[in-house]
Formats: C-alpha cells, structure tokens, sequence
C-alpha cells in the first residue's frame, strides 16, 4: 500500500531531514530545531506565525508547503467529558481522534490508518476496509490540532494508538510519530506514556523491538485464548496465537515494564469461565496485566457485550490465579467515540 501524499511534507520531519533541507537553501542549520520547535512544541505551522524566522526563510516554508496536513471538523462532547474530533486529510479522507480527560490529564486516543484491513467483528472502524496508511505528519497533526478542544488547565498525559487502524500495519510512519512527539525539542513526551495498540502483527512487534520508539508501551489485543474463538472476532489477523506470545516473549520489554492484553468481552463468543481460564494459562509466559472491555455495541454488528455478572466473573476467575486484570470504563459511548466505535471516511464520502 503506497503511503500518501508524495510532496515533501515538513511536518513529518526530523531535525536532521529539516537540517538536511535548510542546508540545500543556504540556511543555517540551527534553523531546523527552531522549525521544529515552532511545529512540535508550539504546535503552529504557519510559516508567517514563526516570528523568530528571517523573512525570507518563511517565505521558503511558504513555497515548500508547510502547513498541516489535516484540519479540524466536526468536534463532539460527551457527557463524560471525552471529546471527539474528526480530522479532515487533504484528500478528502477523514479520521477520528478522541481525547478522555482523568482530572486535569488528558488521554488523546489517534488514528493511524483511514479504515483497517484486520475488520474485528466488534469494531466500527474495520467495517469498510483498509482505505491508506496516514503519514508521520498525519498522526502527529491530530495531536497538535486537537489541542483546540483542550479545556484550560488541561495536559497532554498520555497517547495511545487505539484509534481508527492497525497501527504495525503502519509502522514505519507511527514509530517516526511517535519520535517526533517524544522529542526533547516537540512535546517532550515520555514513551512510557505512548501506547501502541495491536492485535498482534509479529513482524510488527520484532520491528518495533529494533526501532528507537521501541520502549513505547505495547498493547496487544488478543480477545481470546482459542484460535477459533480468535479467528471470529480477528478474521483479518494472520499470525498465530502461539506466534504472538512468542514475540512478546522475546521482545525486549524494559524491566518493570509489563505488556498490557486488551480483551474484549463479546457475549456468548469469549466470556465463559473456560476461556478466562485458558488465557490465564496462556499468559503464563508473559509479564502482563490485562484490560477487560466489554464491548461497545454499534449499528454495523448485532454483538453485544455480557451482562455485569458475567464480566466480574471472569475478571475474578483471571484475578485468583494471580493475573492483574481491569475493567476499563467505557468512556464517550454517547458520542460514539468508546473503543470499536471510532470511523473514518475515504475521499468519496464512504464511511
Ligand atoms: S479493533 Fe483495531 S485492528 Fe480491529 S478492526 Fe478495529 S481498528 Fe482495526
């Protein structure tokens, strides 16, 4: 899958790239970390806004293009205080982007595919397929952008690729996001505190083991014990359970780090007591904690989540046999931006 667009795009840029390009324009390569700063930091891309800049420098950040390359649309606000943001791609396509507030800490959730290939059943976003990758700058503008919908006081804590996409089919572009935002001179963002979310791509988690994001934390979304259980829910997810857990098994995970197992709870599909009683036994080898989510019911599935009982219970059985698991509370179910419930839109309006 080609990635989009072809002209240079200067947000997706390093310090070095941008060093590289300056040097190319007879401009002094200090240039390039006040760019930078300007963009990552501040988060502004309008060259005439970079006031520290000779003229003429802006003027050249004019000609090459720089701007972001998405724009804020529709925002919503649930009742919980998650908000939700569409971002508008410039062709056309669009993605959501949600932002859940834990006091005065926000959690910003990003999208980093339009659509997905994988097309878990319980999922809203993998309903239409895959549509394009997003690039770097793509990822790293919803960030910025959304900063808009911030309430004041409010600060960035934590980002979590749980968004629309499969983000190890992506990894290039999502692991040089995740180094522009963890930047010293950008955000300064800890990469204990970025999450990426998979449903298990091994290649994907060995690159990601070898690339300097590697210590980011690693969410993997397994859902099941059981490869037929497993191959219902991910139809799209082409590696074996066995394969996944032993990539994680050899991944460098830091020490008191844990990976995080997100399962969602379907009713009647991988609630039993059987099968928390097969994942505790699947997890043996792994330092984890485990996310339980009941799902979020939506208008492209008739899957529904079990009742409260069924869900405690198989968090207890999980928790005697020493295994941390959580029940994740639904946030911005109202607003359609809870997990599984997030779209986006491919350049002919089709969600
Ligand atoms: S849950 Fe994630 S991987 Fe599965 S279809 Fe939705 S976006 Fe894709």
């Amino acid at each position: 899958m080609a990635d989009h667009p072809s002209r240079i795009e200067l947000i997706s840029s390093t310090i070095e790239d941008l060093s590289d390009l300056f040097r190319n324009i007879s401009q002094p390569a200090y240039r390039s970390r006040q760019v930078f700063g300007w963009i990552h930091c501040r988060g502004i891309a309008d060259p005439h806004k970079m006031t520290d800049l000779p003229k003429d420098l802006r003027r050249n950040l004019v000609d090459l293009g720089l701007s972001w390359p998405a724009q804020v649309g529709e925002v919503l606000r649930s009742e919980d205080g998650t908000r939700k943001l569409e971002m508008i791609l410039p062709d056309g396509c669009a993605v959501e982007t949600v932002l859940i507030p834990e006091g005065d800490k926000l959690t910003q959730c990003v999208s980093s595919q339009v659509g997905c290939s994988v097309g878990c059943t319980f999922c809203r976003s993998g309903h239409a397929g895959l549509k394009r990758n997003l690039t770097a700058g793509e990822i790293a503008a919803q960030v910025h952008l959304a900063r808009v919908a911030h309430l004041p006081g409010e600060r960035l804590r934590n980002i979590v690729f749980m968004g629309v996409g499969e983000p190890l089919h992506n990894v290039r572009a999502v692991g040089r996001a995740c180094e522009l935002l963890c930047h010293p001179q950008g955000l300064d963002l800890s990469t204990r505190r970025v999450t990426i979310s998979t449903v298990g791509i091994v290649r994907g988690i060995d690159r990601l083991a070898q690339m300097t994001t590697g210590h980011v934390a690693l969410a993997v979304s397994l859902h099941a014990a059981d490869e037929a259980t497993r191959r219902r829910l991910v139809p799209g997810a082409r590696d074996t359970i066995a394969d996944i857990v032993q990539a994680l098994v050899r991944y460098p995970l830091p020490k008191r780090r844990r990976f995080t197992i997100e399962y969602v709870l379907v009713k009647g599909v991988n609630d039993s007591e059987r099968a928390a009683r097969q994942l505790v036994h699947l997890l043996r080898p792994i330092r984890c904690k485990v996310n339980l989510l009941p799902m979020n019911p939506h208008d492209k599935t008739d899957l529904l989540p079990p009742s409260e009982d069924q869900v405690l219970a198989f968090q207890k059985i999980l928790v005697e046999k020493g295994v941390s698991a959580f029940l994740r509370r639904r946030r911005g179910g109202d607003i359609n931006a809870a997990c599984g419930q997030l779209l986006s839109v491919d350049s002919k309006g089709g969600r």
